[in-house]
């Protein structure tokens, strides 16, 4: 009897996970449609409901709320991997800490140990770009696959890896996409364009944040990835529809040089093996080696942190409309060309219909390739994650032994930016006690000080040191290769302040290290009380992310501001303001925004010839505007200012600025530049302009440097702009007028440039 029950027992033990599994409904039973579906989104309410259905159903999986977004939605991350791991997490959370910092294991045989039994932790990040709609909705069915699917490969997933899936990046946008699309299908305006930023600040700019963590997802993911320090982050995104059909690493030249070499192989092997699978597959247009470079640690946080980081970009359709893209569409990328077979792209696309089926069929099999490769390389992962942060701890010869951040520093803001922005970062930085000197250089007490001998040194140094971009050329001799993103992050300069790099014993009393300071944002006296100028930013229906991003920078001062809409100057609200912002955005978008039949009608059109003329009398009758880059050309033609860009016209092999800072000289007589030094730094890229300026109205009060006037990055041709204007005043009838040449608040990380912005902020 005795033993009939035990093996009634058994036999319940083995049924009981199936059974479960079987009640795990499919994305295609819960939501109605197979996620991957031709004109069919699923919405973050509805997804995040899926996820509590799969935490609740499958033991493989939980589900936490890591906090909430800008606009208060849940920001949700899932860990997925085998019952067994889940019952053992806390210590398997442990392993991994310890094996991040080599500073906490005492022998070799612990670390032996260590290898034997930690897991391999991967982390996928879905969704950060709202538009592409792709992977937040790969995201579900690849959760299903992990809760439900009791093939080999699977179990063998889940045995090895804890698998860290946030299944959207970005919920507010994916939210507002998602409506949107849905609201529009099959109308005149199916896959037409939001008509406001998808993330509340940042817009598509929303993973250019990754060493600033200005935003609150940015800080919710840093949070997670700090908490488990994975070795693999995959951030999965789609691209331009007519090239490639999906892209992975390698990634093409420069690497930032900071990063571990052992990260750039490992990064090249996994990307790799994700488009060996794909290509098995019989997945066509799978290039690796191509478009995306790994030189700024603005999207790349992971890899200052010991993990890969693999960026996956598929070809996109009209949101979740198909398209079809003739042949001859396909042509030469970076380092690649569309139309032609060769190593790095070894079984061309054709061209032809492509849509959302396609997009989720591709990352969903990049992801279990990614995934699988964790599984059977677990052991590589986390040795080679320890030796990169061993390395670190050792400290590499190429860094000085600390790097000093002098106390009493008149920019506090930039400081404590910066230091937050290092500790947020798991940099240790600890506070001298007394004052002290190290080869002849004297620092006060309560200097930061930053040794490098520490596992994430490399971020530090990275962000504290001066960045010189290599001269890439196309072919040599040939035209500029275009950066990915920008050449320059050097945080002295975007924040104003002084970091000295020292050699030698530093014999100081150090503080325990400090935990991150908050941003010390203080509102100028002038923008203040009841006296303070009453400012409004134009809000277009095509909000460039400038604008979002002024919008941030000004929230964090508490600073009182309204945006006003074409409707709202075209009812005569400018009437209630003294100052008008204009973001970079072009004549053309400001004017005319978008074309009627393009989207509803409430959401075209743009300033219009009434809202012009609105801002003309509102300058006119005592106004002051200002504006920045692209708008300068608006307003110049609005009032027949006789300035030129002096770089429009050069071709790339004679100017070209692709994101770099720049000394700028002010002239100290002009309010604008009150309580600025006479020469600082300032953000130039392809957007800024330098004037020609032929027009008594006109008083040219900051200019770039000149000689050369390049602090950080990549200039070529940079004697085009030296000494010419870059920040001009005007009266106009009894009002007034600030243009700017370049950017002074670039991604709210220009601290140097804020207060010129802010002191433009005049009645
Ligand atoms: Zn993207």
């Amino acid at each position: 009897m005795t033993r009939y029950l035990t093996v009634i027992v058994s036999v319940f033990v083995i049924l009981a996970p199936s059974l479960a599994a079987q009640r795990i409904p499919s994305p295609q039973q819960y939501f109605g449609f197979e996620m991957g579906s031709d004109r069919r989104l699923a919405n973050w309410d509805e997804l995040t409901s899926y996820y509590e259905e799969l935490a609740e159903r499958s033991q493989r999986v939980i589900v936490d709320t890591l906090g909430t977004t800008t606009t208060g939605q849940p920001f949700v991350m899932l860990t997925i991997t085998s019952p067994e791991n889940h019952a053992r997490l806390a210590e398997l959370q442990d392993i991994q800490m310890k094996l991040a910092d080599p500073r906490m294991i005492s022998s070799e045989s612990e670390l032996n140990q260590l290898f034997d039994d930690g897991k391999a932790v991967a982390m996928i990040t879905h969704g950060i770009h709202s538009t592409e709609v792709g992977p937040s909705q790969m995201a579900a069915r690849l959760a299903y696959t992990m809760a439900s699917s009791n093939e080999e490969r699977i179990l063998e997933i889940l045995e090895n890896v804890i698998f860290l899936q946030i299944p959207s990046l970005n919920p507010d946008g994916l939210q507002w996409v998602n409506d949107w699309y849905n609201e529009h299908v099959r109308t005149q305006f199916e896959a037409a364009p939001l008509p406001w930023l998808y993330h509340f600040y940042t817009g598509h700019d929303n993973n250019r944040d990754w060493y600033a963590f200005t935003q609150d997802e940015t800080i919710l993911t840093v949070g997670a990835q700090n908490d488990w320090h994975p070795q693999i982050v995959h951030d999965v995104h789609q691209m331009g529809g007519n090239g490639a059909r999906i892209f992975f690493p390698p990634y093409i030249e420069p690497w930032e040089p900071n990063i571990d070499p052992a990260l750039t192989t490992a990064v090249s092997q996994l990307g790799t093996y994700m488009a060996a699978e794909l290509t098995a597959q019989g997945k066509k247009g799978v290039v690796v080696n191509a478009q995306y470079d790994a030189f700024t640690p603005a999207r790349a946080y992971m890899h200052y942190h010991g993990a890969a980081r693999i960026l996956s970009e598929t070809a996109s359709a009209q949101i979740a409309s198909p398209t079809n893209i003739p042949p001859e569409a396909l042509g030469p990328g970076r380092n690649f060309d569309a139309s032609q077979r060769s190593w790095n792209f070894p079984d061309p696309w054709e061209g032809g219909a492509w849509g959302l089926p396609d997009i989720v069929d591709y990352q969903y099999s990049g992801a279990l390739a990614l995934l699988t490769n964790a599984a059977k390389n677990r052991r590589f992962w986390l040795e080679n994650f320890y030796g990169v942060n061993k390395r670190a701890v050792d400290k590499w010869d190429a860094w000085p032994d600390a790097w000093v951040i002098p106390g009493n520093q008149e920019n506090q803001t930039g400081v404590k930016y910066a230091l937050r922005s290092l500790v947020m970062s798991e940099v240790e930085v600890a506070e001298a006690q007394e004052a002290f000197s190290v080869d002849g250089v004297d620092f006060p007490a309560g200097s930061y000080v930053i040794p490098m001998n520490q596992p994430y040194a490399g971020y530090a140094n990275s962000m504290l040191e001066v960045q010189h971009y290599p001269d890439l050329r196309e072919y040599p001799g040939g035209p500029p290769q275009r950066p990915y993103d920008v050449t320059a992050h050097t945080f002295g300069y975007l924040l104003d302040f002084e970091a000295v790099e020292v050699e030698g014993n530093l014999r100081v009393e150090l503080s325990e290290p400090i935990t991150a300071p908050d941003f010390d944002f203080q509102l100028p006296a002038h923008l203040n009380g009841v006296e303070a100028p009453r400012v409004a930013i134009y809000k277009s229906w095509q909000e460039p992310m400038p604008a979002g991003w002024q919008r941030w920078v000004l929230d964090q001062y508490d600073m009182a501001y309204d945006t006003l809409h074409d409707a709202d100057i075209h009812s005569g609200a400018l009437d209630d303001y003294d100052v008008l912002l204009f973001q970079a955005q072009d004549v053309n978008s400001i004017k005319n925004g978008f074309r009627l039949g393009e989207l509803p009608r409430q959401y075209t059109g743009g300033l219009g010839d009434q809202g012009v003329q609105a801002v003309g009398s509102f300058v006119r009758n005592g106004g002051r505007v200002i504006a920045i880059e692209a708008a300068t050309e608006f307003i110049a033609e609005l009032f027949d200012l006789n300035i030129s860009n002096l770089t429009s016209g050069l071709p790339n092999t004679e100017f070209y600025i692709p994101g770099s800072i720049l000394r700028l000289e002010l002239d100290s007589a002009s309010e604008i530049n009150e309580g600025m030094r006479d020469e600082i730094s300032a953000w130039y890229w392809r957007s800024s302009m330098a004037y020609e300026v032929d027009d008594p109205r006109i008083r040219i009060v900051g200019r770039y440097g000149q000689g050369s006037p390049l602090l950080s990055g990549w200039v070529l041709g940079g004697e085009h702009i030296a000494g010419e204007a870059a920040i001009l005043e005007a009266d106009i009838g009894e009002g007034s007028l600030v243009l700017f040449g370049f950017q002074p608040n670039y991604r709210a990380q220009t601290v140097a440039t804020w207060p010129l912005l802010f002191n433009a902020m005049r009645k």
